[in-house]
């Protein structure tokens, strides 16, 4: 319910301080996914101008908002320029990682018709391939990793097109991938479709903005970008790498055709004619302006040092994770996102994030799939590098309490329940019952997600992903 007369900024702004306080924080490190920190005011507050100056402005229309046109081109050319692209290189900016995704999966899609589009990508890709798969009405193939390297293999990657390469529209490969932040073997991929005129997404959505200045800062960086023959498309992250507020994001194109195959026009109404670069239609240009300043702000030096400082923040944590007993980092991180998996079974790694937690870090658990254990996922940023000791000797203590009280015990029975459980005939009730038997009463459980995690990776993907519908939907209504 609304108040019947408006509040005051200052009432409103206390309350939402009021609000935020159960939040994470989103600066300062110890947040270790979801927020990227360069760790400077002065950065943050251009951003923050710069999104309230484009507050109101609406890229539904560009030629009414010419402002628009000028700082995408500019954001676009930034892009393009670092990832082996040039002044013509087209792109589009978007709202994030899954929106480049889902535009270079339709223009796959509409530049090649066919009875039945799919799509080939390794199992380490991000869902947002599978989200427009659903979306766009293709069908997905996922080849497996390797479970050493956590790279796709060439070889499994063709086998998986020529199952039928008449109908695959676009073959993916991550740089890196986000579960074990490794670098694909693109220029195999790449050259593989097109042998067969199929085009080449390349992910680089996490790593696409951090990528080319650790190759400035003078680290070795394989080959991932527009530049290799056969690479069609690339996506690159700006609200990540790039530091720049949420909901920015660049998808390029080697070619202008593939680029127009993501637009979408309509005129087949009596209202305005509707010319959209992107999914959405009405939109605030907050997120291009944000993105545009922090880029501006930082300047290439800027971003070669907060590159440097995120890779030098992972090869600590990689070599210090080697001196914790029983854990152990998954493959060899090309950039700054590292996963680190138990090889003691006394040490759950569920556990050891919920012991983090008390200690005031999130670590991100991630769950385990065919071929990969269970394991926890940090991203570091420009800002890690100053708390990485702190961090390493709450990995250390995290896992020497973890060891100590053990893997979490799982109510008896719940696991098979849930696998026989048919969700659309739980009510409400029954399913808050359910939640609150694992810890995760979404009205303020007793904390604790290592039963809930178990309890998940117990279970087939498909579960899995039923079950955290039914919490999502239930995370939105209020139980009584
Ligand atoms: C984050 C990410 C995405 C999706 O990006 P969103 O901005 O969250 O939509 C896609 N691919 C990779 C590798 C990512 O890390």
């Amino acid at each position: 319910m609304l108040p019947e007369n408006g509040r005051s900024a200052a009432d409103l702004l206390a309350e939402l301080a009021a609000l935020k306080e159960a939040d994470l924080p989103v600066h300062g490190g110890k947040v270790t996914a979801y927020v990227y920190d360069t760790g400077r005011a002065e950065i943050r507050d251009a951003a923050a101008r710069a999104y309230m100056e484009m507050l109101e402005v609406n890229c539904l229309d560009p030629t009414a908002f010419p402002s628009i046109v000028e700082l995408e081109k500019q954001v676009v050319g930034a892009v393009a320029s670092k990832l082996g692209g040039g002044p013509a290189t087209p792109g589009i900016f978007t709202n994030g990682g899954t929106e480049s995704i889902m535009l270079a999966v339709k223009s796959a899609r509409d530049a090649r018709p066919v009875a039945r589009p799919r799509l080939v990508v390794p199992a380490t890709a991000h869902p947002a391939f599978h989200k427009a798969a659903h979306y766009l009405g293709l069908d997905l193939v996922t080849v497996p990793v390797d479970t050493t390297t956590f790279r796709v293999d060439p070889a499994a990657m063709e086998a998986a097109v020529d199952e039928d390469a008449a109908n695959t529209v676009l073959v993916v490969v991550s740089a890196p991938s986000y579960p074990q932040g490794v670098i694909d073997p693109v220029p195999e991929v790449a050259a593989l479709a097109a042998a067969r005129g199929i085009p080449c997404h390349v992910d680089a959505c996490v790593g696409g903005w951090l990528l080319p200045w650790l190759r400035d800062a003078g680290e070795d960086v394989p080959p991932f970008d527009l530049s290799v023959p056969g690479v069609t498309s690339i996506s690159c992250d700006l609200h990540k790498y790039g530091y720049a507020p949420k909901g920015a994001s660049v998808v390029l194109y080697a070619d202008e055709a593939l680029r127009r195959h993501a637009y979408f026009a309509s005129a087949a109404w009596p209202g305005y004619t509707v010319i959209n670069s992107t999914v959405q239609s009405s939109k605030g240009a907050g997120p291009l302006g944000g993105a545009w300043a922090t880029m501006q702000a930082l300047g290439e030096s800027g971003y070669r040092r907060l590159a440097a400082d995120s890779a030098a923040a992972a090869r600590k944590i990689i070599a210090g994770v080697a001196d914790i007993p029983g854990l152990r980092v998954l493959g060899d991180p090309a950039a700054s996102l590292v996963a680190i998996a138990s090889d003691d079974p006394s040490l759950d790694v569920f556990v050891l994030s919920d012991k983090a937690r008390d200690h005031g870090w999130l670590i991100q658990p991630q769950l385990s799939f065919p071929g990969i254990p269970a394991n926890v996922h940090l991203t570091l940023t420009g800002v890690s590098l100053g708390g990485v000791d702190a961090l390493l000797s709450v990995l250390a203590k995290a896992a020497a309490e973890a060891r100590e009280s053990g893997p979490p015990a799982l109510p008896d029975g719940l696991v098979d329940a849930l696998l026989d459980l048919d969700l659309d005939t739980v009510d409400d009730a029954g399913f808050a019952a359910l939640l609150s038997s694992v810890g995760a009463d979404p009205a303020g459980g007793p904390g604790g997600m290592a039963v809930v995690n178990s309890v998940l990776d117990a279970l087939p993907p498909q579960t899995r992903e039923s079950l955290l519908i039914r919490f999502l939907s239930s995370l939105y209504r209020a139980f009584d």
